[in-house]
This record gives C-alpha cells, structure tokens and sequence, in this order.
C-alpha cells in the first residue's frame, strides 16, 4: 500500500511534519464596505457586495468574534473594503485570534497596538500599472510604511501588461526587506488589455518560477502552485465551480460534495450575511484566477496526491508555502 512514509525520505517526511497537524480552519471577513481607492477589477465593488450595509457598533463585532471562535475558526482573514480604515474591528478579531489582514498598504498598522499580525499588501504592478488601474502608486505609499516589517508580505496581483517586466517589484520589494507572493488578475470588470491568453498564462508561469528560483528569500510561492494557477488544471482534474475549496458552507448546494475548506465562510460588514465564495459571486468560475482558491485546491486534496514522492513533494510545497503566508511556520 501507498503511504506518505513510503514515498518521502527522511528530510521530505520531517517536512511533512511540521505541516500536517496544523488543522487551520479559516473564514473570511469584510471589514468594511469602504476603501480609500478604487481599483479597476476590484471584485468587491464589481460583484456589489459593499452593498450589505455594515455593523458600527466594536462590541457587536466583539461578540461575533467569540461566536466565529465558537464555530470552530482559528485564522481569520480581514479584507473589505480597506480593513486599516476600522482598527477597532481589526482588533476585534486581532486580541481574540490569529488574524491575517489584507489591505492597501496606505495607512500603517500600528506595531504598538497589532504586534505579529500578519499584513498581505495587494500590489497590481509596477508605478504606471498602478495608476491607471488603482488611480496611484500604491506601493510608492505602502512601502514607506511597512519597509523591513517581518510580518508583511507583498500579494502581487500580476496581470498580463506585467509579463516580463515583474522582476521590476519583486527588486523592489527585496530592497525594502519585505516578502512578495503572486495571484494573476482575474480581469472581473473587463478592463481592456487585462485578460490572459493561453500563451500568456504559459509565459507568466515561466516568469514566476524563474524568479521564485533567483529571489528564494523574498518570494513565497512554489512551482506546483504556479502550475495548477496558471493550467487550472491539477491532477488533471479542471478548477472551477465543482471543485473549488473556497464556497461558503452557507452557499454549497453541490452535489456531490468535493473536498472543502471545512466550515469556511465568507462574512459580509453586516454580521449576517454570507457571500458565495472567497471572491465575488459574480465571478465566471471558469476564468477564476484566485490564488488562494487554487493554493487551498491543493491543500484539501491531499489524498489525491498520495501517488507518488514528486506529487507529494509537491502537495507538501504548496501547503508550506500557505503555512509561511501565515506565518503558522517561519518564512
Ligand atoms: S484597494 Fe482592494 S478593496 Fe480597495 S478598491 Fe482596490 S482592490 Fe478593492
Ligand atoms: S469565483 Fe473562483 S473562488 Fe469563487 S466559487 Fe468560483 S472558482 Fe471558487
């Protein structure tokens, strides 16, 4: 019989280890309906979902908080809207469990006040990419806030102008002593010039793995990740509706079951509702490009990729590669 100790050695399996018990049960939060800026392809505002309205009141978060811990979450995970514009709600969930809040970059969190809180900044490219998709030059902002903070990571959100030119920010990024992790854009508004081709998503996938082989210090990421992203194919099985991870348990009608994010939901700013997934539910799951959903594809399937050592090594990378996003294992 096949087992995990058959296929690893002694190194791959002591690696395994440190993994395999982690159980890290996630759901998502909108902080807020608000951001100080508004990018083009944003899923938030796209897809309408700032349109819940939002709780005000820090003690109702207080006690959803405790209700979520109650459900059985242990990582939180903040967006929005800009999270940063509501530090009281941040640290609503900050003082009660490990939190992970995803912003813009342009206002600081305070170190003082949210010690070790993992912060991932979204980065759309390079100064021109930014601005005409983000309306600034976010990271001219960002970087000056977060330069050598060792719980800041970079999430660059690639799209096809930056093909052969992404080697640009991840210098840029090692030069202020900060991580960088890739997701492609997923174009949800249609901005011309912004969708992937075939030969694209090919190339792309070449940039990425040649530079997470000449930076191994500042970007986290793994071959197989950059595989399945950009193939949208994963044991040749295909992404999409029927088998993505990240539907909210409150949503997931889908017969028959695949495997899951296990009690995972995406909670709206009002406390009461649920979105469909961990990006918009007007999103085509067909041409979804969600990082983490494909990162989580992985992860959840793990039996699958009990068939031999390199399937497993790569199961194991891509689960690292998560652990390290989040800090459960150092960078
Ligand atoms: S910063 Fe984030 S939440 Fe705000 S508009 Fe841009 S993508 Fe949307
Ligand atoms: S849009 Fe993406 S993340 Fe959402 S359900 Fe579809 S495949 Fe999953």
């Amino acid at each position: 019989m096949i087992t995990v100790r058959s296929l690893l050695d002694d190194a791959w399996y002591d690696r395994y280890q440190k993994i395999c018990n982690l159980n890290i049960r996630s759901s998502i939060y909108d902080v807020t309906n608000t951001c100080n800026l508004r990018c083009k392809g944003c899923f938030f505002f796209s897809s309408d979902e700032h349109l819940t309205g939002e709780a005000t009141d820090v003690s109702a978060w207080k006690a959803f908080v405790d209700a979520e811990i109650e459900r059985g979450v242990n990582l939180a995970i903040l967006i929005g809207g800009e999270p940063t514009l509501h530090l009281d709600r941040v640290a609503a969930f900050f003082k009660r469990l490990p939190t992970f809040c995803a912003t813009n970059g342009l206002i600081k969190v305070p170190r003082d006040r949210f010690p070790q809180m993992m912060v991932g900044i979204s980065l759309w490219g390079d100064a021109g990419t930014e601005k005409s998709l983000r309306g600034k030059d976010a990271f001219a902002v960002s970087s000056k806030n977060y330069a050598g903070d060792p719980y800041t990571y970079y999430l660059y959100t690639i799209t096809s102008q930056q093909l052969g030119r992404v080697e640009t920010m991840v210098r840029r990024i090692r030069d202020i002593g900060v991580k960088v992790h890739f997701q492609l854009l997923s174009n949800d508004e249609g901005a011309d010039g912004f969708s992937w081709s075939p030969a694209q998503l090919a190339e792309v996938r070449g940039e990425m793995d040649d530079l997470l082989e000449r930076y191994p210090d500042t970007v986290i990421s793994s071959r197989y990740y950059h595989e399945v992203l950009t193939t949208g194919t994963m044991l040749g099985r295909r992404f999409g509706w029927q088998e993505c991870p990240s539907v909210s348990e409150t949503h997931d009608t889908r017969k028959p079951q695949p495997r899951r994010l296990i009690r995972f939901r995406r909670w709206a700013a009002d406390l009461s509702t649920t979105h469909r997934c961990c990006t918009s539910a007007t999103r085509d799951c067909a041409t979804c490009k969600d990082g983490a959903a494909h990162m989580s594809w992985v992860m959840v399937n793990k039996r699958a990729h009990i068939r031999t050592a390199r399937d497993l090594q790569n199961w194991i990378e891509v689960y690292e590669m998560f652990a390290k996003l989040y800090r459960f294992i150092p960078w």
